[in-house]
C-alpha cells in the first residue's frame, strides 16, 4: 500500500485559522495588528517569492507585514542600522531578515541575526533563542522545524520512544528539529556529509527527516517499512530527463516541466512511497507549515511584548 500523504498545506491552513482569534484579540487590546518587519536586501528571485508568500499569508490573517526593501549594494552597517531601527520601534513586534543576504555581505549574516532583539526574533536564529531551544524553554523556535513538530503532533505520530534520524545538521533545520524531537523523548541520530553508511542508519528510523538539499537523495533503501518520512528539501530540477526518470514518462510533473522549464523536487525519491507509512509531499508538505509557524511566532512575539514578557 502506498504511503499516506501528509497534507502540509491543510495543516498549515488549520494553524493559521486558529491564529485568527489571537490576532483579533491582540488587535482589540493593542489598537493595532501584530506587526512583522521584513528586511529584504537585493532582488534574489527565490527571496522575492518567499517574501511575497509571507506577506500574502500575513495579510489574509490580519497581521501587518511591512517589507523594507534595500538594494543589493547595501553595506552590512546599513542592514544593521535597519535592524536597530526595527528593534527600537514600538510599532514592530517581530523582525525577519530574509536570507540569504547578497554575496557581498553574506559573511555578515550571523552579525545581522545576532543584532535582532531576541524578543522580536521570529526566525529563532539569535544565539539567545538557540540556547533556550537547547534548554527546552524556547518560545521562538525556527519556523521549519517548529512546523514539522506541529505536523507530527497533529497527525498523531508518536515521538516518545521513537527512533528518529535527521539527515542534515544546518542551524535552520537539522539541528533544531533534532533538538525538538529529543525534547519529545525520541532517540535521535543526526547524519551529515561525513557520516558513513547513511542509508543503514536512516533505515533504523521510525521518523526520518531529510534536510539535505539534494534532489531525491533518500531512496527506498534508506527507509524502514512503515516509517514516517518528512521531506524538507526544496530542489529545482531543470533537466527533463531527470524529471522523467524520477516521476515516470506519464507523470503530470513532466507537463509541469513543459510549462515552467523546471520542477521543485524534495530530498526524498518518489519511490519511497512504496515503503514508508506516511510522507510529506514536495511541494505542499513542509513549505506551507514554515510560513504558518512564522505567523504563529509573530503573534506570540506580539502577545509577549504586549504583556511585557520576553
Ligand atoms: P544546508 O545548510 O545546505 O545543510 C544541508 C545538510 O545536508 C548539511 O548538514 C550537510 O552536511 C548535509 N548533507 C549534504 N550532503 C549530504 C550527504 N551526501 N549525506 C549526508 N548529509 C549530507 O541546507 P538547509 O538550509 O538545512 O536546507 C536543506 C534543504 O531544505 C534545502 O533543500 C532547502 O532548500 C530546504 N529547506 C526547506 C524549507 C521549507 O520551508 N520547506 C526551509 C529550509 C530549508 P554537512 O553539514 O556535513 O555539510
Amino acid at each position: 500500500m502506498p504511503a499516506r500523504v501528509i497534507d502540509g498545506a491543510a495543516i498549515a491552513r488549520g494553524i493559521t485559522e486558529e491564529l485568527r482569534v489571537r490576532v483579533a484579540r491582540f488587535a482589540a487590546a493593542a489598537g493595532r495588528p501584530p506587526t512583522l518587519g521584513i528586511v529584504l536586501v537585493g532582488e534574489q528571485p527565490s527571496s522575492l517569492i518567499y517574501v511575497r508568500n509571507k506577506n500574502r499569508t500575513a495579510d489574509a490573517l490580519g497581521i501587518k507585514a511591512e517589507v523594507i526593501r534595500v538594494p543589493a549594494s547595501s553595506s552590512i552597517d546599513e542592514v544593521l542600522g535597519l535592524v536597530d531601527r526595527l528593534n527600537q520601534s514600538s510599532a514592530h513586534d517581530a523582525i525577519l531578515v530574509q536570507a540569504p543576504l547578497p554575496d557581498t555581505i553574506a559573511a555578515g549574516t550571523e552579525r545581522v541575526f545576532e543584532r535582532i532583539d531576541p524578543a522580536k526574533d521570529v526566525d529563532g536564529f539569535h544565539p539567545v533563542n538557540v540556547g533556550r531551544l537547547v534548554q527546552n524553554r524556547a518560545t521562538l523556535v525556527p519556523c521549519t522545524p517548529a512546523g514539522i513538530i506541529e505536523m507530527l503532533e497533529r497527525e498523531g505520530v508518536r515521538m516518545r520512544g521513537a527512533r528518529a534520524v535527521v539527515i542534515g545538521r544546518s542551524g535552520i533545520v537539522g539541528k533544531p528539529i533534532a533538538l525538538l524531537l529529543l525534547h519529545r523523548d525520541a532517540t535521535v541520530t543526526i547524519c551529515h556529509s561525513k557520516t558513513p553508511d547513511v542509508p543503514r542508519i536512516a533505515a533504523s528510523a521510525d521518523i526520518l527527516v531529510a534536510a539535505i538539499g539534494r534532489a531525491a537523495f533518500v531512496t527506498p533503501d534508506f527507509v524502514k517499512p512503515g516509517a514516517v518520512v518528512v521531506d524538507v528539501g526544496i530542489n529545482r530540477v531543470t533537466d527533463a530527463g531527470a524529471v522523467g526518470r524520477l516521476f515516470g514518462a506519464q507523470s503530470p510533473r513532466l507537463e509541469e516541466f513543459g510549462r515552467r522549464g523546471a520542477v521543485i523536487v524534495g530530498d526524498v525519491h518518489p519511490d519511497v512511497a512504496d515503503v514508508a507509512g506516511a510522507m510529506t509531499p514536495v511541494p505542499g508538505g513542509v513549505g506551507p507549515l514554515t510560513i504558518a509557524m512564522l505567523m504563529k511566532n509573530t503573534v506570540t512575539a506580539a502577545e509577549r511584548r504586549w504583556r511585557g514578557g520576553t
